[in-house]
């Protein structure tokens, strides 16, 4: 059972408590002023009330509805660059008689190595997307799927705290 403090008397009571056991007094009125925080660091302040995202707030009556969002970005260029490794590679291939045969396809290995290396600039952005009076926005950004989702679970959470 969670316990917290009565601001009224300093004695234990249930979270979910809405009128103190020990002296009486009135805490719904005490945890509607109360804005829950649901998630909070540097940058994201998720509350009954608000979210904030940066440097922007938005008041979460506003908002109707919260979901994630990826955008998937055409590796291109490492594409391309394989093409020529494989290319590379079966150029490589009529170099029978090379005295070196172990090392015949080194130079297509290191065209293969390249293109990998250009695969990492291409990573997935989640974000999240909120939907209010001013339409469609897109808040947060982060590489980090686990992070947005836990925004994403918090906001949702909020919403359906405040009903
Ligand atoms: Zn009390």
């Amino acid at each position: 059972m969670e316990v917290k403090i009565c601001p009224f008397c300093s004695e234990e009571i249930k979270v979910s408590a809405i009128k103190c056991k020990h002296c009486g007094s009135d805490l719904l009125k005490e945890r509607i002023e109360t804005d829950k925080v649901y998630f909070q660091d540097d940058q994201v302040l998720i509350s009954l009330t608000r979210f904030k995202a940066f440097n922007n707030t938005y008041a979460m009556k506003d908002i109707t509805s919260v979901s994630l969002e990826l955008d998937v970005p055409a590796p291109i260029i490492p594409f391309i660059i394989f093409i020529f490794a494989i290319f590379q590679a079966i150029f490589d291939f009529g170099f029978i008689e090379d005295w070196l045969t172990g090392y015949r396809y080194l130079d297509s290995c290191i065209i293969f190595i390249v293109g990998f290396f250009f695969l990492n600039f291409y990573k997935t952005k989640y974000f999240v997307s909120i939907l209010n009076n001013s339409g469609q926005v897109k808040t947060i950004t982060s590489e980090n799927k686990e992070y947005i989702d836990k925004i994403v679970n918090s906001l949702n959470q909020a919403i359906i705290d405040r009903g």
